[in-house]
């Protein structure tokens, strides 16, 4: 049958480099590449831009990054079986693909890449949401990167993209909706992957802001979400007595009932919050 760039069907490179599925390293590979083209466009127009790929496998979603234009993918793969799987691809498009053998967790990637660049994943979700945390998380805003198109079971991605009084909604949340337009762009059946995991899945894409949305000492406003989150059932007087004395004045002087829950209070509050702690 054939494929949208001529190399063999997946079905076939996973025979052919007996590529079974480990679980230990999260493998639920997708097959289909219509499917992997059509997450390689929602991360956006590809042309001109380098693109990271964590945990290529044996290479759909990376094949759809391609075959969509990116300029340039950085795939970084932990299991040394697929190296061969992907040095094929590498061979078809000259110059566009450079795949790294190791944990992305342990290595330094920003050298390989011109900034701004993408990443785009379909990653274990523990290793994914690792990731993005450090993505989140840089020594400076804007990050190097523009956008991240990741795929997450279905229960971490509405926790990234929840609002305020939902279950879902907590630290994940406003980590990323602090400096981040964040929004679920697909949902996908366990079928989709070879093997079927048991659960549901989402592709969420996050947008970098040039700035925050609300000003806000990073690691002050993280104290107080952490405090706030740890105990969410316990009111805010209670729960964030640890984070500056006098917080019963400071959390009204915010606009914040002190008798209140940490998963009512929206980004705003919590930043206004954090300036007046900042403020002593
Ligand atoms: N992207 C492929 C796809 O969509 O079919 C494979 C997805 S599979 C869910 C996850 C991939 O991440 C596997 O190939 C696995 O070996 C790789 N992986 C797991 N942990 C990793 C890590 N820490 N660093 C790099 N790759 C990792």
């Amino acid at each position: 049958m054939a494929t949208i760039d001529g190399l063999p069907p997946l079905r076939d490179v996973i025979a052919a480099h007996e590529l079974s599925a480990k679980k230990q390293l999260g493998q639920n590979f997708l097959l289909d590449l219509n499917l992997t083209a059509k997450i390689a466009r929602l991360a956006g127009d590809l042309a001109g831009h380098d693109v990271l790929e964590v945990g290529p496998g044996p290479g759909g979603l990376t094949r759809g990054l391609l075959a969509e234009g990116a300029r340039h993918v950085v795939a970084v793969e932990k299991d040394a079986r697929c190296l061969p799987a992907l040095a094929e691809i590498a061979a078809a498009y000259p110059g566009r693909l450079t795949v790294l053998h190791g944990d992305a967790l342990e290595m330094d990637l920003a050298p390989h890449l011109a900034a701004p660049w993408k990443v785009a994943a379909n990653l274990p979700y523990n290793v994914g949401t690792e990731l993005l945390v450090r993505w989140l998380t840089p020594a400076v805003w804007p990050p190097q990167w523009s956008s991240l198109t990741l795929m997450f079971q279905k229960e971490v991605a509405e926790r990234i993209v929840a609002r305020p009084g939902s279950k879902a909604y907590g630290r994940l949340a406003l980590l990323a909706q602090w400096r981040c337009e964040a929004r679920i762009v697909m949902s996908l059946p366990p079928e989709a992957f070879t093997p079927a995991p048991k659960v549901h899945s989402a592709v969420v894409h996050l947008t970098a802001l040039p700035a925050p949305r609300f000003e806000a000492d990073g690691a002050v406003l993280n104290r107080i979400v952490a405090a706030g989150f740890n105990q969410r059932r316990k009111m805010l007087r209670v729960s964030l007595k640890g984070v500056a004395p006098g917080i019963e004045a400071k959390l009204e002087a915010a606009g914040i009932p002190p008798t209140a829950r940490a998963e009512e209070i929206g980004l705003e509050a919590f930043c206004l919050l954090a300036r007046i702690v900042a403020a002593g």
